[in-house]
């Protein structure tokens, strides 16, 4: 029951072998790809939005992978039951510790125990904030194991028991970790390398220097007779860098003190 393997979602064939003839017709950027790995009761919801646009072509190129397991093979008895009452009483159910410890043992295969490499996750609201800064790291680990919850959320102990990072999408509750999971991971492969057409424009975004975006714009000129900004049009770079630098900290002024504060030195 347990030995089942995670289901592939990357449509490009890995080859396990290590013949020496393999290797070298592998694709070399599929070699140790970026890996994904989710414990969950909906593996249909995989890939999801992540199968489309630039995540969706970097998946198909092998640029990195997707791995589900279905949390309800991993159930107890003839019906796989996953779940059962809150101890102490109250409503749902909660997920059981050993039905999820299982899942969690066979996503552990082939993984590094370093943390740091491959960060192992529940998510969950009561976890810390996912932001942009855990995104990078996520992006420069080997993978990343997620867990998503369900029902009431999982039993403590098998959290405790393998020292999972609770993280959470924001101070709002989800009614699983399912669509979480895919944001994340979305903030995390599109900083892999050679996923965005153009890496420069990570570089300029939202909360990569700790400011927010300058405001965008694109043809037509005029619309609904507003204008775009004459710097924008004028093609002097140099006032052009400077016009956005103003706006990226005017907006992280007004918008979000927080951000403007930590930057201070
Ligand atoms: N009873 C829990 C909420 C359970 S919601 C509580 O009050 O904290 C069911 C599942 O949805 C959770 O186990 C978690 O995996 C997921 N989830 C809900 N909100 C989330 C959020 N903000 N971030 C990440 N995952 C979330």
């Amino acid at each position: 029951m347990t030995d089942e393997k995670p289901r592939s979602h990357g449509r490009i064939k890995v080859q396990v072998s290590l013949q020496p003839r393999d290797l070298m017709e592998e694709p070399r950027r599929v070699k140790g790809a970026w890996e994904a790995r989710i414990v969950t009761l909906f593996p249909e919801a995989f890939p999801g939005v992540l199968g489309l646009s630039l995540t969706g072509k970097a998946l198909d190129q092998g640029l990195w992978r997707l791995e589900t397991l279905d949390l309800r093979t991993f159930g107890e008895g003839k019906h796989r039951n996953v779940d059962d009452t809150p101890a102490g009483g109250g409503a749902g159910m909660v997920l059981r510790a050993d039905v999820v410890h299982r899942a969690l043992r066979q996503a552990s295969i082939g993984v590094t125990g370093e943390r740091g490499r491959w960060p192992l996750v529940y998510l969950s609201p009561r976890g810390r904030r996912f932001d942009q800064a855990m995104a990078r790291d996520w992006a420069a680990a080997d993978g990343v194991t997620i867990l998503c919850g369900r029902f009431e959320g999982v039993d403590q102990r098998v959290l405790d028991h393998w020292g999972v990072e609770e993280v959470s999408l924001g101070d709002f509750v989800l009614t699983g970790g399912e669509i979480a999971a895919q944001a994340m991971i979305d903030a995390t492969v599109r900083l892999l390398p050679n996923v965005l057409g153009n890496a420069a424009s990570t570089e300029e975004e939202s909360f990569s220097d700790g400011l927010l975006e300058h405001p965008q714009y694109t043809r037509p000129a005029v619309w609904e007779g507003r204008e775009i900004p004459a710097v924008l049009m004028s093609g002097h770079h140099g006032e052009i860098e400077k016009w956005r630098r103003a706006e990226r900290e005017r907006l992280t002024q007004e918008r979000r003190p927080d951000l403007w504060e930590k930057r201070k030195p």
